[in-house]
């Protein structure tokens, strides 16, 4: 066909194997440790055609080449260690706490020289690149859902000579393409919105670059960070309704943040008007962001995001996570439920707190 295919159609048919008779229609599971020589698998730890499959879709919708990690971490762990040591990382001041902690943990070792700043601080973000090695960005952020200026910052960070990260997991590549925008990498836990079932645990890192490509697969290889088969497969089945899930997460997240907005109990309420992460702040400070998360039923009690089901928590309640982080705030994962049956719920127990 001559037309590009539309996302929504890339989510659903990219990655398949060839549709021959009789060949599955999807690629199938393939637990192998070892491949008959001579070809370019050679062993379990260097290629896998499930993983194939689904870094086939996600390349396609992130408009790169992608490669799957054992988490989303892991392929932060390969990317951070594209620098030298004692070079400069520009780092989110809010970002999810796991990749604070590889940031802060490095940066104690002497390994990583780290300037944190505020990404919705276009001028202050700017500023920070000179002699940067890497730029890091996550937009939306996790848990304060600030949002980045990819584009200007993606700029800066080239002409200061830095390669571009885009941490994508919250918006996800229906919502917002960085590459496109200009950065150089883009990463996924794909445990998120991409799988989407609470189901698996794998992380994903997209570029266009040959030579980024081919040292990030070097760093897989080494350190062994390699996706699990299973995981890979959940994913690419996971991926083909991506935009089914997120239409309807979106549409809920959007209607809920509305109605936190007006309603008494919240104190503030922050949605960037897309993808279907709200953080809320509630009246009665941590004691009373506890008790909710606590008296609800459909509203599920539990960390991660971006599955099918309406989760949400404190996100204090995590020692690390940074103290700039209000204690009442609770991050809010909209599911593809009834948009009234989860409101009933949430509305019944802030009723809870005031009365
Ligand atoms: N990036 C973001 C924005 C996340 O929310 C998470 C996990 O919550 C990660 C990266 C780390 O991914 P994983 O848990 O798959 O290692």
């Amino acid at each position: 066909m001559d037309h590009p295919l539309a996302p929504e159609t890339v989510a659903v048919t990219a990655g398949r194997p060839p549709l021959e008779p009789d060949a599955p229609l999807n690629a199938p599971l393939t637990p192998a440790s070892t491949y008959v020589a001579g070809g370019s698998m050679e062993y379990g730890r260097y290629g896998n055609p499930t993983w194939e499959a689904f870094e086939e879709v996600l390349g396609r919708l992130e408009a790169g080449r992608a490669l799957t990690f054992a988490s989303g971490l892991a392929a932060v762990s390969a990317i951070v260690d594209l620098i030298a040591p004692g070079e400069k990382i520009v780092v989110p001041r809010h970002a999810y706490l796991g990749v604070l902690t590889i940031m802060a943990e490095r940066e104690q070792r002497g390994l990583l020289n780290v300037a944190r700043v505020d990404v919705e601080d276009t001028e202050q973000v700017v500023a920070a690149c000179d002699d940067a090695a890497i730029v890091w960005l996550e937009s939306p952020t996790n848990p304060m859902l600030e949002v980045a200026d990819i584009e200007t910052i993606a700029a800066a960070g080239h002409e200061a000579g830095a390669r571009v990260v885009v941490d994508n997991t919250f918006a996800t590549p229906l919502v917002q393409r960085p590459l496109e925008l200009g950065a150089d990498i883009v990463l996924h836990s794909a445990t998120k919105y991409l799988a989407g079932h609470s189901d698996a645990v794998l992380g994903a890192v997209v570029s266009r670059d040959d030579d980024v490509h081919t040292a990030l697969d070097e760093r897989r290889r080494t350190l062994g960070s390699v996706p699990g088969v299973l995981e890979s497969w959940l994913a690419a089945r996971g991926v083909r309704t991506l935009h089914l899930r997120l239409e309807r997460s979106q549409a809920n997240a959007a209607e809920l943040a509305h109605r936190l907005e007006a309603h008494d109990a919240t104190e503030k309420v922050r949605y960037p008007g897309f993808g279907s992460m709200i953080a809320i702040e509630v009246r009665g400070g941590a004691a009373a962001a506890d008790l909710l998360t606590r008296s609800t039923s459909l509203w599920v009690h539990a960390t991660s995001l971006g599955g099918v089901e309406s989760t949400w928590e404190r996100r204090r309640r995590w020692a690390s996570e940074p103290e700039t982080v209000p204690e009442n705030l609770i991050r809010m994962s909209v599911g593809v439920e009834n948009v009234d049956d989860l409101w009933r719920d949430l509305e019944a127990a802030l009723g809870g707190l005031s009365g």
